[in-house]
């Protein structure tokens, strides 16, 4: 406990010495040029600093292995860490499916050379992922997919279309799901593969969504040359990689959401002060007695959650990985959210309903294609229905 207090005491200076003071406040989520890479963005420049002096330091990716990048830091540490940067309000120096998908999947699966290739990069924000699994004519029923990458001598010739891809346009590597053996069984037929985005023959196009943004695209690959040394754990094996990296996928999108919080309590929610703002009120109280009844149980609702997940995280740093019960948590992180987001907008009332023009604020038209970007909520990630199955087959233990 003492050892514990002086790396508070110690890690609390480090930070209070190294935080640009522009960045404090910012929000933790969705920061664009957090997400590093080739063509990275910062929207602040002290943003580019504190990437570099955090990832200097190991603590893009706190508890990874120093050897790969990593800040080597023991669980207990770690939550230390997260708490202080909470109290300073201190954004995260990096996000991004480097860190949070594949980064615990190298370390899970990948060989050496693949982690000493790729963990330093995604800790110093050098390289940005994209996911390519979902096809056209795969999405919930994922082992159908038919992306096929036939051997080549030392390489493989990857033909095929990957749809929804997030921020592929931005991202330099992408890791994708390709059909080795088309005449296996689905899912035996199914290899985990490392592509570089800079490859001839990988092309993307941004798909326009409903809230007006673009944030993901249809992938082509056309005879893309990929080393067969790029292949995570073995050939044809793909689908026990996979599987295991939705898992965190789905721990990411239930901490992004819900739990991203750890238990800490704001005075006023984001959500209240709208509502005091828009129907009146004043410390708190919401003068609309419905509407403050829902607002306060969806914000007991959310810090419960984040609880929860808090619990889960220990114990995910304590070496268990995510299981099947990281469904649980991604259907309650996006209904939470889905929920505060139709919050949001009832609270507007009619500046709620604007799409562009006059007559309505920027922040009365983000709530609402906020509030249009939520709907993917329960499908990224995997659809809620096919989350209620895999709670009810592998968590429950019910009968098919
Ligand atoms: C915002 C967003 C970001 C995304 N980002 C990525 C990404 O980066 N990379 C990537 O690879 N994919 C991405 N996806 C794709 C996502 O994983 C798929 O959309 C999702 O898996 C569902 O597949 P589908 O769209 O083909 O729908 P379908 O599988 O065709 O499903 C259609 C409907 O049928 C239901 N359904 C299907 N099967 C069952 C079943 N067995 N039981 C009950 N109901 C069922 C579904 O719940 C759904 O309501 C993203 C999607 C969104 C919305």
């Amino acid at each position: 406990m003492a050892e514990l207090e002086t790396f508070r005491r110690e890690t609390r200076d480090w930070l209070t010495k190294n935080a640009p003071p522009d960045i404090a406040g910012l929000p933790a989520n969705d920061l664009e040029g957090t997400w590093g890479g080739r063509k990275a963005t910062f929207a602040v420049p002290g943003m580019k600093t504190w990437l570099l002096r955090m990832a200097e330091r190991g603590w893009t990716a706190p508890t990874w292995p120093r050897e790969y990048g990593g800040g080597g830091l023991s669980p207990a540490e770690g939550k230390v860490l997260t708490q202080e940067m909470a109290k300073l309000r201190l954004p995260p120096p990096l996000i991004g499916f480097g860190l949070t998908m594949i980064g615990p999947t190298l370390l899970q699966y990948g060989s050496e050379e693949q982690k000493r290739e790729h963990l330093g990069r995604i800790c110093r924000g050098e390289i940005r992922w994209c996911q390519g699994y979902s096809e056209p004519g795969a999405g919930s029923d994922l082992a159908s997919l038919q992306t096929k990458a036939v051997r080549d001598g030392d390489d493989f010739l990857i033909t095929g279309t990957k749809i929804w891809t997030s921020y592929a346009d931005k991202a330099d590597w992408i890791f994708a799901l390709v059909r080795t053996d088309p005449t296996a069984k689905k899912q035996d037929g199914i290899t985990f593969l490392l592509i570089d985005m800079q490859t001839p023959g990988v092309s993307v196009r941004p798909i326009l969504l409903i809230s007006g943004k673009s944030p993901f695209c249809e992938t082509h690959f056309e005879d893309v040359r990929v080393p067969v040394r790029n292949v995570v754990h073995k050939i044809n094996a793909g689908w026990t990689v996979a599987k295991s990296l939705l898992g965190h996928e789905r721990s990411m999108i239930a901490d992004a959401f819900g739990g991203g919080g750890g238990g800490q309590r704001t005075r006023m929610s984001a959500l209240a002060s709208l509502a005091c703002e828009h129907v009146g009120g004043a410390d708190g109280r919401i003068a609309d007695a419905v509407l403050r009844d829902r607002v306060a149980l969806e914000d007991m609702d959310t810090r419960a959650f984040s609880f929860t997940v808090q619990r889960a995280k220990d114990s995910a740093k304590a070496g268990h990985r995510p299981g099947p019960e990281s469904s649980i948590f991604k259907v309650y992180a996006t209904e939470l959210n889905m929920r505060r987001h139709e919050l949001m907008v009832q609270a507007l009332g009619p500046a709620g309903l604007g799409w562009e023009g006059p007559g309505f604020s920027g922040s009365d038209l983000e709530t609402t294609r906020d509030w249009l970007r939520s709907r993917g909520n329960s499908i990224e990630g995997g659809t809620s229905e096919v989350q209620l199955n895999i709670i009810a087959k592998r968590v429950l233990g019910l009968p098919d």
